[in-house]
């Protein structure tokens, strides 16, 4: 997949990684899935409007700060991905910006493919895309997060899901992973209880058994 493609994917489809044992700080490889790069960038915007389930920056000053850098950067996406769609083909860009980059990317390759695109002007726009996915990733590096399978256990809770203000359904446990520090905390977002500490997480971790993504609960050391 070439470079462009590649972008292309992080930023508009769920992707996965493994993070080395230097970047974890554990003793072995770590699986981990992502949303795409844009829903993140999306939620970044969205955090200082409600909670938010990554929360890379837990004083207000920082969080603003990141706010701030968030909205700008969409922003700076948005506009650059329309001007492009504008400025290369007779149609106009899709309203959904993931859609708008995808329809970018799709107009940029149909030009090369044709011959009617320099190489300067098509290394120039299709460079902008991983810079994209490293913008947006700078943003969030380092937390992430994980959902897991199964019902909460505190007896007056019990979801398994939890049911967003758009309708969009997520699992209730949810497991956050600092990828700096190798930290990891799971929290249920339908009642809040939150295991923090290794033996809480692997109290956790054996409530939850063979339902389990053992995978990451083995990578995250439970
Ligand atoms: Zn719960």
């Amino acid at each position: 997949m070439t470079e462009l493609l590649h972008a292309v994917e992080k930023l508009t489809r769920p992707w996965s990684d493994v993070l080395s044992p230097d970047e974890t700080g554990l003793d072995r490889y770590l699986p981990v899935d992502y949303p795409p790069l844009l829903d993140m960038l999306d939620e970044a915007c969205r955090a200082n409007t409600g909670e938010r389930s990554h929360g890379s920056a837990s004083d207000p000053a920082s969080r603003s700060l990141l706010d701030l850098e968030a909205h700008a950067l969409r922003e700076r996406i948005d506009g650059t991905v329309r001007a492009w769609v504008g400025q290369l083909s007779k149609g106009r860009a899709e309203r959904d910006l993931k859609a708008a980059v995808v329809q970018l990317a799709g107009i940029l390759q149909a030009h090369k493919a044709a011959g009617t695109i320099t190489d300067a002007d098509y290394g120039r726009v299709s460079g902008l895309f991983p810079r994209w996915c490293a913008q947006v990733w700078t943003l969030w590096d380092p937390p992430v997060r994980k959902e897991l399978r199964g019902a909460c256990p505190n007896p007056d809770c019990e979801q398994t899901t939890v049911t967003a203000r758009d309708g969009s359904v997520s699992s209730a446990l949810v497991a956050g992973y600092v990828r700096n520090t190798g930290q990891v905390q799971a929290k249920c977002s339908a009642c809040g209880w939150e295991w923090v500490t290794v033996a809480e997480l692997r109290l956790l971790g054996e409530w939850l058994g063979a339902e389990q993504d053992t995978e990451f609960l083995n990578a995250v050391g439970l």
